[in-house]
Formats: C-alpha cells, sequence, structure tokens
C-alpha cells in the first residue's frame, strides 16, 4: 500500500491508496486535482471511499463518477442519500475491498451523524479519518454530541500507536497553538510544533495519544484546564469545554 496526499479546495486533502496499479480515492474534494495525481502517479481509480457528507469532500465526486460509470461509492448508511452516487452504504466495521486493499469501517459521529473512518491494519497501518480526528484537534460539533465525540475519538485513540493518521484537513499548526494553551506544560506539544512542517499529514496514533486536547481529555492538565471554564471531571463534560474554548480561540 502507497498513500499519496492530495491536497485541493483551500485547505483539504484527499488521499489516494494505492495497491498495484489501482487507487481508491478518500474525499475527494475537487475532481482535477484527483485526475492529475491518478495520471502522475500511473494508476486507475477504482473506488471512492467518502468519510462523511459535506461538500468539501465530496465535490468531486460527480465528474469523477461520470468519467467512470458503475465504480464504487462508499459512504455510512447515514449518508446513503445526502452523499452522492452512493453504492456501498455500509455500517460500523463493516469491510471496503479493492483489489489486495481491506479496509475496516470505524463508525465515528460527532462532527456528522455519518462521520466514518477507514483503517487499514497491518504494520504499515493508516487510519483516514476525514474531519473526526485532526493533527491535534478534531472536528466541530456540527451534529453529533460531545459524548459521542469523545466515543469517536476514544476509538480511534485506541489504534495500534504506529497507525499512521490521515486527516481531512490543513489545520495542526492552529490545533497545536491550542493545544499549548490547554497545556502549556506538556513538552510533546512545544515538540510536535516546533518540528511540524506542512504537509503535516499523516501524524500517527501516538503523537495524537501525546498532543490531542481532545484525545487527552482524561489526563489532570486538560482536565484542569477545562474545569477553568466550568466543566466536571467528566471526559465527555471536559470534551464539551474544551470544544467550546475552541470554537472561539484566535
Ligand atoms: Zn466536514
Amino acid at each position: 500500500m502507497r498513500v499519496v496526499a492530495v491536497p485541493n479546495l483551500k485547505d483539504n486533502y484527499a488521499y489516494l491508496v494505492i495497491e498495484g496499479a489501482r487507487a481508491a480515492v478518500v474525499d475527494p474534494g475537487e475532481a482535477a486535482p484527483i485526475e492529475q495525481a491518478l495520471a502522475r502517479e500511473g494508476v486507475t481509480l477504482g473506488a471512492i471511499w467518502l468519510t462523511h457528507h459535506h461538500a468539501d469532500h465530496v465535490g468531486g465526486v460527480a465528474a469523477l463518477v461520470a468519467k467512470r460509470p458503475g465504480i464504487e461509492v462508499v459512504a455510512h448508511a447515514h449518508d446513503r442519500e445526502r452523499a452522492p452516487h452512493v453504492t456501498n452504504a455500509v455500517e460500523h466495521e463493516a469491510t471496503v475491498e479493492l483489489d489486495g486493499l481491506r479496509a475496516t469501517i470505524i463508525y465515528n459521529p460527532g462532527h456528522t451523524l455519518g462521520a466514518i473512518s477507514y483503517w487499514i491494519s497491518g504494520s504499515d497501518g493508516a487510519v483516514f479519518t476525514g474531519d473526526t480526528m485532526f493533527g491535534a484537534g478534531c472536528g466541530r460539533l456540527f451534529e453529533g454530541t460531545a459524548a459521542a465525540m469523545h466515543a469517536s475519538l476514544s476509538r480511534l485513540a485506541s489504534l495500534p500507536e504506529t497507525t499512521r493518521v490521515y486527516f481531512g484537513h490543513e489545520y495542526t499548526a492552529s490545533n497545536l497553538r491550542f493545544a499549548a494553551a490547554v497545556e502549556p506544560n506538556n513538552p510533546a506539544i512545544a515538540a510536535r510544533a516546533s518540528a511540524l512542517r506542512e504537509p503535516s499529514t499523516p501524524s500517527t496514533v501516538a503523537d495524537e495519544r501525546a498532543t490531542n486536547p481532545f484525545v487527552r481529555v482524561g489526563e489532570p492538565a486538560v482536565i484542569a484546564a477545562a474545569r477553568a471554564r466550568g466543566a466536571s471531571d467528566d471526559p465527555v463534560s471536559v470534551l464539551a469545554a474544551i470544544r467550546a474554548w475552541k470554537d472561539s480561540f484566535k
């Protein structure tokens, strides 16, 4: 397996997941950069894997499908109608396959009610998280609850720590500024910020466990920061307070 990040729109990442001469594309926000990447890599498109229905993640689907009638388009069952051209509506723990590639669906509501990640296990494991887990952050709670996002991030953070995390937006620098405000004395956050290069994708599960405040809602320093903003010690309350703080953080 080989993964190629394809920047598109303002700060979105789509990904080509390549096995042999074919690729799946994750979250094509627009078609032209995907077509260019396919040509550059010398591979053909065999499947479209969507993490959720937002326009900046699915905007390229119609044009890609128009050139490849019948191509598999995967989304969560909740997004069967609201994502375009879905042919395979999946649930938690379903698997999708393309040639030698096999991804397990992780249902992770919170950003939206149809949000899923695609996890490819193994020694070079990878997870494609859309707008659920970002580098040092998480998506806004547009449809789901803080409890749902907590459960979703916990599930992702429990994957093997070497798993590479391929997220949906280049937000890592500003997320790390916020993480440092939450935990000013966490040396891993300072180290990650000073080593940061863009593109910052992928990170690893270990990176997120060490620096992502939304994953670290059980850590004393994060709890203390949340308590100062009215939260209780409960991890869901901590996540809700940190998320509300981030929503207005400059
Ligand atoms: Zn989104």
